[in-house]
């Protein structure tokens, strides 16, 4: 028998929308520390307890929000990073959906406390499961923290879902890794159930924090890339050959300053290193690639891990051209050094 079509309550549809962009502890953070860099702050600290699932504290000191634009924050769709449909062309900035904190307050709880260079007093928010508390005082310092506690404690479906504490926690730490290694100027500290798991110096060097995250080792086996090819400019570190891994979990791609998933930019990549790996092993890469905006389309996913290329084939190329490069410069200065 066929049912008849209705419309989905509000709170419903809320649900299914947050269920798209937070999916386990590390998306919360992935989207609260992307507010805090855009919020322009310049250390940036991250605190979890039990893999994030009771507890996901980061603090910034950036810009702050205006205590009567608070509240608003929380709505779907409400973003101060773009107004028209000309902005969607070229987007600057990490986030622009206007869809984390609507999300993430409709399935956890949440307390934010901020507090904008030309406001006096801080102001505190709390909300939970969609529903809002009054804004009040807090004195606090310039920029903003956000608590978010008890991950899914109203969707019990989805908290199933969620793996052991240990895991979630490893995923997170992972996320905090790849956003400081594409952050240099920016110090991150994390901190997992009281004990400090990185804090990168935030010096603006991409090698300093390398070594911060990884150890001497890798930051010493690096290979500098810096390419450019018409439109496409590839900067950054591949590993010498000798570093090679047996997974590809220290292969980076950065396209625009934002971290994605290329496969384009993995087979590039590994093809570059043709005849100077051994089958089964891989190369470690921190590549930041620059490209027009308008050459690349970050509206595909809402957790905007994936991007689409408008010319694959040349991404392909700059990227597979700027490895051949820098492996042929650092064979000659290796063969020279030996004197032969
Ligand atoms: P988006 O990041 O896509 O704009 P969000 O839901 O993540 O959407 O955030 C909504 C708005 O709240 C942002 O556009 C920004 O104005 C404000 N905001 C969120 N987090 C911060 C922060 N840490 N510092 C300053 N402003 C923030
Ligand atoms: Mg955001």
């Amino acid at each position: 028998m066929r049912e008849r079509i209705n419309l989905l309550q509000g709170h419903v549809a809320e649900l299914i929308a947050a269920g798209e962009v937070v999916e386990r502890p590390a998306s919360v953070v992935k989207e609260l520390v992307e507010n805090a860099i855009d919020s322009g702050a310049d250390a940036i600290t991250v605190e979890i307890k039990d893999g994030g699932i009771s507890y996901i504290r980061v603090s910034d000191n950036g810009c702050g929000i205006l205590r009567q634009d608070v509240p608003t924050a929380f709505l779907r769709h409400a973003t101060s990073k773009i107004s028209t449909e000309e902005d969607l062309g070229h987007i600057g900035t990490l986030g622009f959906r206007g869809e984390a904190l609507a999300a993430i307050s409709s399935v956890c709880r949440v307390e934010l406390i901020t507090r904008p260079r030309e406001e006096v007093a801080g102001t505190r928010f709390c909300i939970e499961g969609g529903s809002a508390g009054e804004a009040e005082d807090a004195g606090c310092p310039v920029g903003t923290t956000i608590v978010v506690r008890d991950i899914f404690f109203n969707t019990p479906a989805r908290m199933k879902f969620l793996k052991k504490n240990v895991t979630e926690g490893n995923s997170v730490e992972g996320v905090m890794q790849k956003v400081a290694l594409s952050h240099p100027h920016i110090s991150f500290r994390f901190v997992r159930d009281g004990v400090d798991k990185l804090h990168t110096p935030g010096t603006g060097k991409l090698q300093d924090t390398i070594f911060s995250l990884f150890g001497k080792t890798v930051a010493t086996s690096l290979i500098p890339v810096s390419y450019q090819e018409g439109y496409y400019r590839v900067e950054g570190f591949i590993s010498k050959p000798q570093l090679a891994k047996s997974n590809r979990t220290l292969q980076h791609f950065y396209i625009n300053g934002r971290l994605v998933k290329t496969k384009t930019g993995m087979v590039a990549l590994e093809q570059g290193y043709r005849g100077v790996l051994m089958s089964g092993k891989f190369p470690a890469c921190f590549l930041f690639v620059t490209m027009p905006q308008e050459l690349v389309d970050v509206n595909v996913h809402p957790a905007k891990i994936e991007v689409r290329f408008a010319a694959e084939k040349e991404v392909f190329g700059a990227i597979y051209a700027a490895t051949r490069s820098a492996i042929a410069n650092y064979s000659d200065q290796t063969a020279a050094a030996l004197g032969s």
